[in-house]
């Protein structure tokens, strides 16, 4: 019996959400395999990374020129041939945005139910999600014979790496779906790092005015971190939604979270709770934010940042 985990990558790098499925995987205590689908350009590129994730037994290969899109419905159907072929008791990835458009055109491929968003694996069948931007926990169990899972990444810590590797398979690839073809891709290249792979994440809300963002992108590269906004930012066309923390858009759990000029909604707070250490610059000294955070400091950001800047 062995765990199939889908693997996610950007650019011919794998994205440390696949670590962090191997860990929560690790917990079956069953075989585990990584799928890779791409391009035949980096397939064996990424094969070879996986390989040395701890934990994993066997890499399984497809390369095609399709996959480089990485379109839902040709990753869907070809995993679905590995798990036929293959005694596979779960099939599982992060439920960032992969996990969330092949997930469950699996699942409908199987006519089968998935467990999304999972943060804790309480038995072999029995899954522990969060609802209503965390508020609620929930508990699931899965009768499937084959479980379809995705798990939130940060709620996994990465597998480090072995000093053996794993071995490759190549695996056939399938003819692409005809039905459906990217049309363009879109997003602003940045040089920072990825939201959720971050260390440290300054988070701004709608406090901050337009003429402060260069002040905070000053103190990002500062210290190495992402940017993230509240939806509020969205809404006033400051930030693009991609950037978007909480319950609708990235959940992360850095070691640490600045978050300056935000309120402290609860959908926000559903998507940096997880922090390790949370910051928080208010002017005022009644914000939610400030019950959640580990240090606060009341003061007006016009202030706060470029003190910080100096001081850095
Ligand atoms: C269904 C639903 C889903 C949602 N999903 C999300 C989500 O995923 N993510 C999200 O973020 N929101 C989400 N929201 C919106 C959320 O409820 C809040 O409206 C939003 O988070 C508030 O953003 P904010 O903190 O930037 O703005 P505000 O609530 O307006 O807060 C601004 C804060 O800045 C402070 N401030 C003002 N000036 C200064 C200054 N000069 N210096 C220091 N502090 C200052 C103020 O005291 C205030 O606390 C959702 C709402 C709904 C209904």
């Amino acid at each position: 019996m062995a765990t199939l985990i889908l693997a996610e990558h950007v650019e011919g790098r794998l994205s440390e959400a696949t670590r962090s499925a191997v860990t929560a995987a690790r917990s079956f205590g069953c075989d585990i395999h990584v799928l890779i689908m791409a391009s035949e350009t980096c397939a064996e590129t990424l094969s070879q990374q996986a390989a040395f994730i701890e934990g994993v037994t066997r890499v399984l290969c497809v390369a095609a020129p399709h996959l480089e899109t990485q379109l839902a419905e040709d990753l869907a159907v070809q995993t679905q041939t590995v798990l036929e072929r293959g005694s596979y008791r779960y099939a599982l990835m992060s439920s960032g945005y992969e996990g969330k458009r092949v997930m469950p055109y699996l699942a409908a491929l199987r006519n089968t139910d998935l467990v999304t968003d999972l943060i804790k694996i309480e038995e072999e069948d029995t899954f522990v999600r969060p609802v209503y931007a965390g508020s609620l926990l929930v508990v699931e169990r899965l009768k499937s014979a084959v479980k379809l899972l995705s798990i939130r990444a940060s709620a996994f810590s990465p597998a480090g790496l072995q000093a053996m590797a794993a071995p490759i398979e190549m695996v056939a690839p399938l003819p692409p779906n005809l039905a459906v073809r990217l049309v363009e891709r879109s997003g602003k290249h940045s040089s920072r790092p990825e939201l959720s792979q971050a260390r440290i994440v300054i988070g701004y809300g709608l406090g901050v005015g337009k003429n402060e963002v260069p002040n905070i992108e000053k103190l990002a590269d500062k210290l190495n971190a992402a940017i993230g906004v509240t939806r509020a930012v969205v809404e006033e066309e400051m930030a693009s939604s991609e950037f978007l923390l909480g319950q609708t858009g990235k959940i992360i759990a850095p070691e640490l979270y600045i978050a300056l000029g935000i309120s402290g909604a609860v959908q926000h707070l559903a998507g940096i709770k997880d922090s390790k250490v949370i910051v928080a610059v208010n002017k005022d000294p009644n914000a939610p934010i400030f019950q959640i955070a580990n240090y606060g400091i009341v003061g007006d950001v016009r202030d706060v940042v470029p003190a910080l800047i100096e001081l850095l």
